[in-house]
């Protein structure tokens, strides 16, 4: 099994080389050569199995000599075993035909958890094994941030640095992301916004000397082993609900692309998947592109789903590939174009984009109405990313069962859960004392030199 870029200028690399390294030296997304299929027969074994089963079959054709069979089911158990339900992701059901896909018990209580968790393990063996270490940087608006250091929390490989704007997370976010107590994770307040945060990663990767000096490593969204794990939990809810014997829909909440594309994968693989929907909420360029053919940015509005205010969604790259015939030169022509703010998908693989993808939009207005109208008739408290999927779920409801990826527990966004419910979402029973656990943060200047001295200062080697 090897890896490709989606620009078509790099050189294959097997599954180990493409998680350690993230993005393709020709600015592509790394990509599977050929996805492998699962059989029908395999899919229907999944019946009644534990998360842990199926996501060891659902990904071990992906990993290739990476890990043994049994190294691959301990990284596995590491991974999820921390998290506070049995099932991993249970459904819930909503109404007649309506299932929630609750993505939120994990340590952070967001659905990056099933990713991050699983890197972090992938991470540490791979690096034990060639006695090597890395300086994980990233940088986040909240949820990838804390998902990203309660993976790497105490491994003794890594050093991780999560740089986040000052007074602009939530506090549970922060908490989360400042209370760990090991010595490897560095909590970074940056003088600045989520921009300036991104800015001063970038530069920090653009580096050369401090980039080899430090072993910088990146666990952002587009690496492929998170979109990989994501792909589990697709099959463990359809087979839940009668795959392969009966089709299923989906209703993904995504700014990145990332999940949904997870759910494509799933299909490619052999999962019968009816609809796959795209929900965005006001900023909406994922709809508009499917909706126009033109993938036009525009300026970020805030909204009460923050972790998907995104103009520029990375992982849409990797299915603009597929929709281009895999051809890199093509994809590389209209990434180029977007540097001026646009790009124009051609008839044929706007085509296949719609025969693919079904989308909607929903307003901060139906977003806030959609929890209101949750918890009033169905006794379910949404948070507000979630309520974005049911709200554009709805005109899709019909005779195949459809599932709504929950994607964050309403605690923690609990500002927009109280105004819309009057409810205070309260934080689950094992992480109650969070605002009882002393924090430690490092505030700095948003300025690169300052970065950098920080980092070479406390990394241990
Ligand atoms: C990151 C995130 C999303 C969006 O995920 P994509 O990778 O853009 O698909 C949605 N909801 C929550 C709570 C998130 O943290």
């Amino acid at each position: 099994m090897h890896y490709i870029s989606t620009r078509g200028k790099s050189p294959a690399l097997t599954f180990e080389q493409a998680m350690l390294t993230g993005l393709a030296p020709d600015g592509g997304l790394y990509v599977p050569e050929a996805v492998p299929t699962l059989t029908q027969a395999q899919i229907a074994a999944m019946a009644g199995q534990s998360y842990e089963e199926i996501a060891f079959t659902v990904m071990r054709p992906f990993i290739g000599e990476t890990f043994t069979d049994d190294e691959f089911r301990e990284l596995i158990a590491n991974a999820y075993g921390g998290f506070g339900h049995a099932a991993r992701a249970p459904l819930v059901q909503l109404a007649p035909n309506h299932f929630l896909l609750e993505l939120f018990h994990g340590p952070t209580l967001a659905f990056k958890d099933f990713a991050m968790q699983l890197i972090g393990q992938m991470f540490q063996k791979a690096l034990g094994r060639s006695g090597s270490r890395v300086t994980i940087v990233g940088a986040t608006s909240g949820d990838t941030g804390s998902a990203a250091i309660e993976a790497f929390r105490g491994l003794s490989n890594v050093d991780v640095f999560i740089l986040y704007p000052h007074g602009r997370v939530s506090e549970v976010q922060r908490r989360q992301m400042t209370t760990p107590v090991e010595d490897n994770v560095h909590a970074i307040a940056v003088d600045g916004d989520f921009d300036d945060c991104q800015a001063r990663l970038k530069d920090m990767f653009n580096d050369h000397v401090f980039r080899d000096e430090v072993k910088l490593a990146g666990v952002n969204s587009i690496n492929w082993g998170r979109v990989l794990a994501q792909v589990v939990y697709y099959f463990s809810s359809a087979v839940s609900l009668g795959a392969p014997h009966r089709e299923v829909s989906f209703t993904v909440p995504t700014g990145n692309f990332g999940d949904i594309f997870a759910g494509y994968i799933a299909k490619q693989m052999g999962l019968p998947i009816a609809d796959l929907v795209v929900a965005t909420n006001q900023n909406d360029i994922l709809h508009r592109t499917l909706q126009t053919g033109a993938y036009t940015k525009e300026g970020v509005t805030p909204s009460i789903s923050p972790s998907m205010d995104i103009q520029v969604s990375s992982n849409f790259e990797r299915v603009l590939f597929d929709a281009y015939g895999r051809d890199g030169a093509t994809v590389a022509g209209q990434m180029d174009d977007l540097k001026s703010g646009s790009f124009t998908i051609s008839q044929g693989a706007i085509g296949m984009l719609r025969d693919t993808f079904k989308s909607g939009r929903a307003s901060e207005g139906e977003t806030s109405a959609a929890i209101t109208a949750y918890v009033q008739k169905h006794g379910e408290l949404l948070c507000p990313h979630s309520a974005v999927g049911v709200h554009v779920a709805a005109p899709y409801l019909g005779h195949t069962p459809m599932i709504t990826l929950a994607t964050a527990h309403p605690a923690k966004f609990p500002a927009a859960v109280e105004a819309a419910t009057g409810i205070h979402p309260p934080l689950p029973p094992r992480m109650a004392d969070l605002y009882d656990r002393p924090e430690r943060v490092t505030q700095v200047a948003n300025d690169l030199g300052a970065l950098q001295a920080l980092v070479r200062d406390r990394i241990s080697f």
